[in-house]
């Protein structure tokens, strides 16, 4: 049984027994861990409070197969302002749920993890609007995890075009020739701003114009891709 200290980032959490928690954590160099947290919800626990969803904490755990055994956490940063508010808060845990999802077992993807640290650092800010900040994550996430979306040009005939079809379960867009009605319409307008998102920083998203219209329309292709990759 290998003892390990790491940060991590709480994606979820479940009561267990009488007074324990099995914790989600997204680990900086473990990766995606399962953990319990033996007595955590007793009032007089140590690590009472620390595994509040979103937290970013201090943990050292013995890995175990299945569930990992906390052995102490401690609390870096809880982000008190965006949980403050229901708009960010509810940004924060759908894409910690996404997160979850698409992120592998036990599997360090520390690019991730620094992208997922800064995108509640910014959102924290209130520096950058949240909208585009939550598309700029999400596009950014999926391309680290391997799944970025084929955006630039019909998938079966290459032809770039004014008004493309994002088909999700292929993956990306086609042409209207190609599409033969499949698909939810897309202009080219919206697809170079998401592609341009792809090449700023979390903290400069906001310099990439999106209408409520384009943000609307991005969550939902977003959101059925994800659906396909991770059912
Ligand atoms: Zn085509």
């Amino acid at each position: 049984m290998a003892l390990v200290q790491d940060t991590g980032l709480v994606l979820r959490i479940r009561k267990f027994a009488e007074s324990d928690l099995i914790v989600t954590l997204f680990t900086d160099k473990w990766g995606k861990r399962a953990a319990i947290a033996k007595q955590a919800r007793r009032l007089n626990s140590r690590m009472g409070g620390v595994f509040d969803l979103l937290n970013q904490v201090e943990v050292v755990f013995y890995e175990k197969v299945g569930l990992d055994l906390l052995s102490q956490g401690s609390l870096i940063q809880g982000f008190p302002r965006l949980k403050s508010n229901l708009e960010t808060v509810s940004i924060a845990l759908s894409s910690g749920r996404l997160l979850n999802r698409l992120l592998p077992c036990c599997q360090p993807e520390r690019q991730v993890y620094a992208l997922f640290t800064l995108f509640l650092e910014v959102l924290e800010s209130g520096d950058v609007p949240m909208d585009q900040l939550q598309t700029s994550f999400t596009m950014k996430a999926l391309t680290l995890l391997g799944h970025r979306p084929h955006l630039s040009s019909c998938l079966k005939c290459g032809a770039t075009t004014d008004s493309f079809s994002f088909v999700a379960h292929r993956g990306g867009v086609f042409c209207p020739k190609c599409s033969q009605g499949r698909g939810i319409p897309v202009s080219c307008g919206l697809l170079l701003s998401l592609e341009s998102l792809l090449r700023f920083s979390l903290p400069r998203a906001g310099v990439v114009h999106l209408s409520s219209k384009d943000i609307q329309l991005t969550n939902e292709i977003l959101t059925l891709y994800a659906n396909f990759i991770s059912p």
